[in-house]
């Protein structure tokens, strides 16, 4: 096996990858098989959904004849997992659902399909929450490759605790060496949270630069793709393939040329005006992240960078915004499931209505069956102008006051997570969750691309993500600045003791 070889190759990143295998220092079987034992090693971590090594093995020969006949394309065997919320051909596709366990979709999503056509390998398919609703990735209600029954993910930096949600898989396959990347989504902040909980890399894209189209839809106004990988450099790389328009399929596709997101990477950030909100640094902030994050600023001051003091005044309203309009786009997108066309379908039922009824209780969480009925309600006559309505009012307000803060900054920067990954189990009440989601929700209300990037690490040794938040379109300078970082600072090559 290639482990007696170079025992390294999970600790290369994608870049590094790309030229090893075509300068066929390793081949994509070989580097394929290396990822898949490790997988299995790591099988308590709970990370995959979905391994099927046939299939793998089939798309790394592929690429190692591709590669030998010089026809490859630029990322030619480099390995990566997928969320479970994209549809795979070769992979059945859950989303972490009984609804649609065993599942196996006729087509690949857009963006898989865009990696697979730059050359990448598929190692299998990541836990998430069930139907991306969560952050802590504790509603998977499918068991992982291994294991018995559904079960939280582990966050690799200590097992009690949890990964950070809802991409919390493919946060905890990249941080314990499992996959060089993955792909992720993100509607309230899922790319950035579980990435900042395990000390990884992960970027947001502009809502509209990634396709939709065969992403399981959530809440299809905030729902994005994008990436998780150990640095600001290999998500740089990936994001130009997964992005792109697909104007046909996706009717909010961006209609803008694919762009080479690494070329800006080395730029000098010498008087950059970040923005710092007086918001994100209140009460509830823990001192430990405050401090990692306080210290990553004085980084980019040290880098050249101005901090500028900004105030995003709606802050406290993302939260309720968020969790009125996610909700309500949920209970409509997840109506399709009704035990007809596809998912689950109850055994036993007396007549159609009851069949619906059946199939859906069955096979809904209890998270998701919160936020259907919370999107149903707010949706209802009588209730719609009081709160849909004033939501989606407050939403553009929260828009504007970012587009106000640019007109003071280039960037904005602040914690992602007001605290450390938490124990397993801590959070019960939903509350408690949905208020942990602060930092991340205004980004996404506004469309705009974000990203968390290791800054340090806080209480119990456990990571802590800066996030930094652009204006629309404003990818590469948000990959330079946390680039630049990465020169300066060695957060984003620790790991685990375990990996
Ligand atoms: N934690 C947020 C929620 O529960 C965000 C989830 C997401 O981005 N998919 O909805």
């Amino acid at each position: 096996m290639s482990t007696t070889q170079h025992t390294a190759w999970h600790e290369t990143g994608v870049g590094a990858l790309a030229d090893s295998l075509r300068r066929r220092e390793v081949g994509a079987v070989e580097l394929a098989q290396h990822f898949l034992a490790r997988a299995r090693q790591q099988q308590a971590l709970g990370a995959f959904l979905a391994i099927d090594e046939e299939a793998t093995l089939a798309q790394a020969r592929a690429q190692d004849a591709a590669l030998a006949a010089g026809t490859a394309g630029p990322l030619a065997g480099v390995p990566l997992a997928h969320k479970d919320v994209f549809v795979t051909r070769d992979f059945p596709t859950t989303a972490a659902s009984q609804m649609l366990a065993g599942y196996r979709s006729p087509f690949d999503a857009t963006i898989v399909a865009n990696l697979a056509q730059a050359g990448c390998v598929s190692l299998g398919k990541l836990s998430c929450d069930e139907f991306a609703m969560g952050g802590d990735n504790e509603s998977a209600a499918v068991a992982a490759v291994g294991l018995d029954s559904p079960q939280p993910v582990r966050n690799p930096w200590d097992a009690t605790r949890v990964p950070g949600g809802s991409s919390g898989g493919s946060a905890a396959a990249v941080a314990a060496g499992l996959a060089p990347a993955a792909t992720a989504s993100d509607t309230g902040g899922s790319i950035r949270q579980p990435a900042s909980l395990c000390g990884i890399t992960g970027i947001k894209p502009t809502y509209g630069r990634a396709s939709r189209y065969g992403m399981i839809a959530y809440a299809s106004s905030l729902d994005q793709a994008g990436v998780m990988a150990r640095s600001a450099a290999d998500c740089a790389l990936l994001l130009s393939h997964l992005c792109g328009p697909d104007l046909e399929r996706d009717s909010t596709s961006l209609d803008l040329p694919t762009e080479d997101f690494t070329r800006g990477l080395d730029g000098s950030i010498e008087g950059l005006r970040i923005g710092i909100p007086r918001e994100f640094f209140a009460d509830g902030l823990a001192p430990d992240v405050r401090a990692a994050v306080q210290a990553a600023l004085k980084e980019y001051e040290k880098l050249g960078a101005a901090l500028v003091d900004i105030s995003l005044p709606r802050t406290d309203l993302a939260v309720p915004v968020y969790y009125i309009l996610s909700p309500a786009e949920a209970s409509s997108n997840l109506s399709r499931f009704d035990g007809v066309r596809y998912g689950h379908r109850a055994a036993q039922y007396s007549d159609l209505l009851d069949m619906y009824k059946k199939s859906r209780s069955e096979a809904f969480g209890e998270e998701v069956k919160r936020r259907i009925m919370i999107g149903t309600y707010v949706l209802s006559e009588g209730y719609y102008d009081a709160y849909y309505l004033q939501a989606q009012r407050l939403r553009r307000m929260i828009a504007d006051d970012l587009q106000q803060a640019f007109t003071r900054c280039d960037v904005i920067a602040g914690p992602v997570s007001p605290t450390v990954a938490w124990p397993i189990g801590a959070k019960t009440d939903p509350l408690s969750a949905y208020l942990a989601d602060i930092y991340t929700l205004p980004a996404s209300l506004a469309g705009l691309p974000a990203m968390s990037v290791p800054a340090g690490f806080g209480d119990a040794g456990m990571p802590v993500g800066l996030q930094l938040i652009g204006n629309h379109f404003a990818e590469a300078r948000l990959l330079n600045l946390a680039h630049r970082l990465q020169q300066a600072t060695d957060f984003h090559q620790r790991r685990p003791a375990a990996a």
